[in-house]
């Protein structure tokens, strides 16, 4: 059957945090009149461990790229000040080769070392502050300010 062919040959895919373990099968679409159509679903492990059934649109269309725990931290993030914070530290790490601190790529890291070194962020008029602009993004030489320049 060519649907069996095809769902073989996504054993081992990544997607997103998604790995494929196991073609689950074939369910019908509850309208008898589309019951041709329905979705494939596959057993998935997900990089924290989390075993789940997975439809493929899911995982092909990028809806789901991790288990719920994992996808909410990402998007838990996303909106904050800090991940703006963070996207624009990795911007500028590529068109103004400021260094960065390995781990920050990781922005769970970022977020972590900053709320454990800096605290929260003292209010709105706070912003993020390098503290020496030729030395790069590290602890140690960020810190939270209202100074009117070096800001992000
Ligand atoms: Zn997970």
């Amino acid at each position: 059957m060519k649907s069996k062919i095809t769902s073989h040959s996504f054993i081992g895919k990544k997607f997103g945090k998604w790995k494929i373990l196991k073609y689950e099968g074939f369910v019908s679409s509850a309208i008898p009149k589309y019951k041709w159509q329905g979705t494939h679903y596959f057993k998935c492990i997900c990089k924290c461990g989390k075993i789940k059934k997975i439809p493929l649109n899911n995982l092909t269309s990028g809806r789901s790229n991790g288990c719920q725990s994992c996808s909410k931290e990402i998007h838990g993030l996303a909106g904050t000040y800090l991940y703006g914070v963070w996207q624009r530290i990795m911007k500028y790490n590529k068109h103004k080769k400021i260094k960065v601190s390995k781990r920050w790529f990781d922005i769970k890291k970022f977020v972590y070392d900053v709320n454990k070194q800096l605290g929260p962020r003292p209010s709105k008029k706070y912003k993020f502050i390098m503290i020496d602009y030729k030395n790069g993004f590290f602890i140690g030489n960020i810190k939270w300010g209202v100074h009117f320049k070096k800001i992000f």
